[in-house]
């Protein structure tokens, strides 16, 4: 993992978010716009554009202006604005599958993270769709334009990447490869190229060096002669602290996440 590790007196991390933004870096194959697009409009109740509804239909079946006319029941699919993911996996166009999903708590992250897979099955487009009541205040709206078309969704694996622990951001979304694409591959990836479960310390002096591991504090001594408790470290700077070993005179011990 090429991600710097924050030390402080009351911070040993990493960023969330850099981690995640470097997993997505190694997965990319190609930006993914139109579902990033869609996911934008569905997944932030009133963050986006409240006044936009959405439909979607396979990409074959061309969405006209009178498709969407109000009170229309044979018209496209209308996509929830809160939950549309999994409105479109109910509907069978997509999978979506957990990659990682870790919390600040039990790792050395500064706050949660999560990546998840969407695997596209079938192409679908949508269009966004803003009503207006121009005439009368109740009943159908009596105005109404498609305002936007994000394009074709095809099928793939798309990965996306969010941050924090109570309510989530996305950090991005990227085209991973083809529908075929061994989601257990990448979950063995992201667990091999950035691992924040484990902190490895070690002194640029003596060489000694600890570790620890699932965020805990407590660093047990690989070589060196005793167990020490990063809390108790002394003369933080530079990202280092002072060496707790009784015949280091000056060593500054220096930490990696990963
Ligand atoms: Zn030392
Ligand atoms: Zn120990």
């Amino acid at each position: 993992m090429d991600v710097e590790t924050h030390v402080g007196y009351h911070e040993l991390s990493v960023d969330a978010q850099d981690t995640v933004t470097e997993i997505l870096n190694g997965i990319r194959m190609a930006d993914a716009p139109a579902l990033a697009t869609v996911l934008r409009m569905t997944d932030r109740p009133g963050g986006y554009d409240a006044d936009t509804s959405l439909y979607m239909a396979d990409a074959l079946t061309k969405i006209g202006r009178e498709d969407v006319a109000p009170g229309t029941v044979d018209g496209p699919a209308y996509l929830d604005d809160t939950d549309g993911l999994r409105e479109l996996e109910k509907l069978g166009y997509l999978t979506v599958h957990d990659l990682a999903y870790q919390t600040s708590s039990s790792s050395y992250l500064d706050e949660g993270r999560s990546l998840t897979a969407i695997r596209v099955l079938r192409p679908f487009h949508t269009v966004g769709v803003v009503y207006r009541w121009r005439r009368a205040l109740i009943g159908p709206a009596d105005e109404w334009d498609i305002v936007t078309r994000p394009g074709v969704v095809w099928p793939c694996v798309y990965v996306r990447g969010a941050v924090g622990d109570y309510r989530s951001r996305d950090v991005g979304l990227v085209y991973a490869g083809p529908p075929e694409l061994d989601t257990d591959a990448l979950i063995y990836a992201i667990r091999e190229d950035s691992d924040v479960f484990t902190c490895h310390a070690v002194c640029d002096s003596c060489g000694a060096d600890w570790y620890a591991t699932d965020g805990s504090w407590t660093f047990h001594a690989n070589q060196a002669h005793a167990d020490f408790g990063f809390d108790d470290a002394r003369r933080h700077a530079a990202n280092t602290v002072l060496c707790p070993e009784p015949l280091c005179v000056s060593g500054r011990v220096g930490f990696t996440v990963g």
